[in-house]
Order: C-alpha cells, then sequence, then structure tokens
C-alpha cells in the first residue's frame, strides 16, 4: 500500500473535493478515454446519483462536471475564465475541450440529477456519456468519487484498485501496527520511513520543493481567509469571521487582556480561514479532504507561530507523518464523508495533524501513533450533515475545534510514553465500521441531523 504525500495533499479548488474536484478529475479521466477512441462523438451528457445529487448544487457539483467537459482540471483552475467559459457554454450549449470540435452540451438539459438509489459501488456516482451525431449514447463510463478528489472507474472499484500498483517500496506497511514494527526494527521515524518510500517511487528533488509548495498554497490560503470578508455564496448568508476574529486577536496581542484558551482562537481563525475560502471556491490543497482543509494547515501555523522553537525546515517532516497516516486510514476506512460520515474527514484530518505535530515536535513513533489515535477516538461516530447542501455550517467551525483537537491530542501524547489501550488500528477499524452502520441521512446527503433542524434553511 503506497499512498503519495502528494496524493493525500492536492492544490484543488473549493468547496469540496468529492464533489467538486472529484467530478472534475471524472470529466478529464472521460475526455482522455474519448481521445484515445477510435470513434467520432458529437455530444455529452452526465447524470449525478447518490450524494453528488442530493448536495450537488450547494458544493457546485454541476459547474464542476460541465468545466471538467470543457477541459478544466482542479491543479490549474481559473475562476475568472472558468466563469467566461460558463457563460461561452450556456450561450452555445456547447463545450470545446483540448482535441475536439465543438461537442453539444447544453448544461440544462444534458446534465441530470439522479435522486433515485445510489448507484452500486460508492455514494458519489456519475455517468459520463458521449454521443453521436443522431444523439444516440455510444460510449458511457461510470465513475465514482471517493473522496479527497480521488476518482475510480466502477471497473476499477470492482478490481479494488484503490491500492498502489506500483513498485513495491521499502516500508510496505498497511496498518499502524506494521509501521511501528518497521519503524523500530529500521530505527526510523515514521516521516523517514515515508520520505524512503516516496524516493522508491521517484520522487527525490521534487519532494522537497512539493513539500514546499503544498504548505505555500496552505498558508497563502489562510492569509488569504483572513483579509477577505463578506457573505459566503450559496444564499445560506453565512458571514465570513476569519478576518474580524483575527483582527481583533492582533489588536488584543501584548495587552495582558488575554485568559491562556485565547491560544484555541488563533488555531480556530486560522483553520476557519481556510475553509472560508474553500466555501467562496477558493484555492485550497485537500487535506484529505476539501470539507477537511482547514485542520492541518491551522496546526502547522499553530506550530510556526506559536511555538517556541520552530522551524519551518520541519514543515517537509510533518506534511509526510501526516500522509502516512492518512494513508492508513484511506486504505483501512474511508476520508469520505458521503461513505462513512464527517468522522471520516475532520476526524481523519484531526489524526493527520495530531500525528504531525507530535513527529515535529520530538515525538517518538509511538507517540505519534498515539496522538493520531486520541484525535480520531474522539471524531468517532461524527455525522455530515451539512445545511443546505454547502460546506459551511457545520464545516467552518469544525474544523477549528479539529485542530484544537489535534493540538490537544499531540500534547496529550508527547506527555506519555506511546503505550496505551486503543491501538490506532482499532479506533480506524471502529470509524470503518461506524460508518457502515450509519445511515444514509448522515453521510453527506443534507436529509438529516442539523440540514433539517435549522429554521428556514
Ligand atoms: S460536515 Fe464534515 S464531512 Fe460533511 S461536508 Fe462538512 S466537513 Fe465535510
Amino acid at each position: 500500500m503506497f499512498l503519495s504525500v502528494f496524493d493525500m495533499f492536492k492544490v484543488g479548488i473549493g468547496p469540496s473535493s468529492s464533489h467538486t474536484m472529484g467530478p472534475m478529475v471524472a470529466a478529464a479521466r472521460f475526455l482522455d478515454e474519448l481521445r484515445a477512441s477510435p470513434f467520432e462523438f458529437h455530444g455529452l451528457r452526465a447524470s449525478l446519483h447518490g450524494s453528488l445529487a442530493f448536495t450537488g448544487v450547494g458544493h457546485a457539483t454541476d459547474r464542476a462536471t460541465v468545466l471538467g467537459l470543457a477541459g478544466f482540471i482542479p491543479e490549474t483552475f481559473d475562476s475568472v475564465k472558468a466563469d467566461a467559459a460558463m457563460a461561452e457554454i450556456v450561450r452555445t450549449k456547447t463545450v470545446t475541450p483540448e482535441g475536439f470540435g465543438a461537442l453539444a452540451f447544453d448544461p440544462r438539459n444534458d446534465l441530470k440529477f439522479d435522486f433515485g438509489p445510489n448507484l452500486p459501488g460508492h455514494a458519489n456516482g456519475m455517468i459520463l456519456m458521449a454521443t453521436d451525431a443522431q444523439g444516440d449514447v455510444t460510449y458511457q463510463q461510470t465513475y465514482y468519487s471517493i473522496g479527497g478528489g480521488f476518482v475510480m472507474t466502477e471497473a476499477e472499484l470492482a478490481d479494488g484498485k484503490d491500492t498502489d500498483e506500483g513498485d513495491p517500496v521499502p516500508y510496505p506497511f498497511k496498518s499502524a501496527a506494521e509501521m511501528l514494527e518497521m519503524a523500530k526494527i529500521a530505527n526510523k521515524s515514521i516521516a523517514e520511513m515515508k520520505r524512503t518510500n516516496e524516493i522508491a517511487r521517484g520522487c527525490t528533488e521534487s519532494l522537497r520543493s512539493g513539500t514546499a509548495r503544498i504548505w505555500q498554497v496552505m498558508n497563502d490560503c489562510i492569509n488569504k481567509g483572513l483579509t477577505h470578508d463578506g457573505i459566503l455564496p450559496g444564499g445560506l448568508n453565512v458571514r465570513r469571521r476569519a478576518k474580524g476574529i483575527h483582527d481583533a486577536l492582533l489588536a488584543e496581542r501584548g495587552m495582558n487582556l488575554n485568559a491562556p484558551h485565547t491560544i484555541n482562537d488563533w488555531m480556530s481563525v486560522y483553520a476557519m480561514a481556510v475553509n472560508e475560502e474553500n466555501a467562496a471556491g477558493g484555492q485550497v490543497v485537500t487535506a484529505p479532504t476539501n470539507g477537511a482543509a482547514g485542520v492541518v494547515p491551522a496546526t502547522i501555523r499553530y506550530y510556526l507561530d506559536h511555538v517556541p522553537g520552530a522551524t519551518e525546515s520541519k514543515v517537509e517532516e510533518f506534511l509526510l507523518t501526516s500522509a502516512a497516516i492518512g494513508g492508513l486510514v484511506k486504505f483501512n476506512a474511508s476520508i469520505s464523508g458521503a461513505e462513512a460520515g464527517c468522522q471520516a474527514e475532520v476526524g481523519s484530518a484531526a489524526a493527520m495533524a495530531s500525528a504531525g505535530l507530535c513527529a515535529v515536535m520530538g515525538g517518538t513513533p509511538e507517540q505519534v501513533e498515539n496522538a493520531a489515535e486520541i484525535a480520531l477516538e474522539h471524531h468517532l461516530g461524527m455525522t455530515c450533515d451539512p445545511v443546505k447542501g454547502l460546506v459551511q455550517v457545520p464545516c467552518i467551525e469544525r474544523n477549528g475545534l479539529g485542530a484544537i483537537k489535534a493540538v490537544s491530542a499531540a500534547s496529550l501524547a508527547l506527555r506519555g510514553d506511546g503505550q496505551h489501550l486503543v491501538p490506532l488500528d482499532a479506533c480506524i477499524e471502529t470509524m470503518r465500521q461506524t460508518g457502515v452502520d450509519m445511515s444514509e441521512k448522515y453521510k453527506e446527503t443534507s436529509l438529516g441531523g442539523l440540514a433539517v433542524n435549522i429554521p428556514n434553511c
């Protein structure tokens, strides 16, 4: 099992990795399949199923699908160009992705939200179709957006191709127990093992520059969120709060007015800044998803700005450790809110962040595993019930609280010796089982929880 640090942390666009990025990635894959086909195509169609239908409008799934079919990809997404392209597509009822002439595609008629049963493979299903000159479907592919921007076709999912198939890596741990055993035998940290695995897969020079870029985008996102105010899009009239809170925190600095718990406001405000940017459709890093994108950056920023002796040279170690933990959660359970509720998103993010912080503060592999376990354990059972299908309430504040739990968990773990009762593997399996048992109402459908109990929403 190998998931690169650059699989866990991908530059993308808001508001959702599974509902915005995933469909755009699926559309790009579909266009590649059409390009490789010997046949000629004249038009495109798409249908969205399960959670992609139920919360698709709030998560901009429709827009992401249309733009994806027009050739946009998350990595280079430009919102100004996208707005212009959308207007043109609506006007001409065609898309013109690279390598094709104009393909008939009227977003009002050719993109359907199917509110029937989920497709069999996953709660986030979509079918993309290509038509001939008569408008008959001559090629189609079913894709599943399985969380964190990862996409699989129906056949890949059936083959269990969610696992890596490349060359073997030196430390192929599939569980936390294996990870600790390998660390002990090799006398290496989790980050050192992860780094060795990445290098074995050909990532050498690019590892340093790639992780530096990931942190740069994360930090830029925090800074943008701390300077933007106003109302978030989507109709819920949620006011951006990060800037106001940050301004107040800066004004109070050095005045000796604050209770010690004010440090929590700093952690919250960094995370909220990211998630407000995400909700506004800005550029974020999936960590491991967009909905949970604030927890890891907020914890890194807390470390750099508030922990004495912290240094930016340790951010790579932080990200590698986080990615190792995120890979274990993804491989053995889920990082998808549509599959297992918010425990899989903010819970996973908190486990990753806690592990990263524990590592850069000198934690042993056992303490790092303990930190991840504490953070995940205290998110178990958490549902996903976004109001109006928007990644705003409860998501924005929830990332702040996720960061606070991550820091607390790392701190608790560092005060121990790494010995603890609940192994991380047991906690991950509990999360998986809880996700299986969880009602569909609480898995990113907005059919239960806060989504149905807020007046006038
Ligand atoms: S409630 Fe959690 S899982 Fe659901 S959209 Fe918000 S952050 Fe994602």
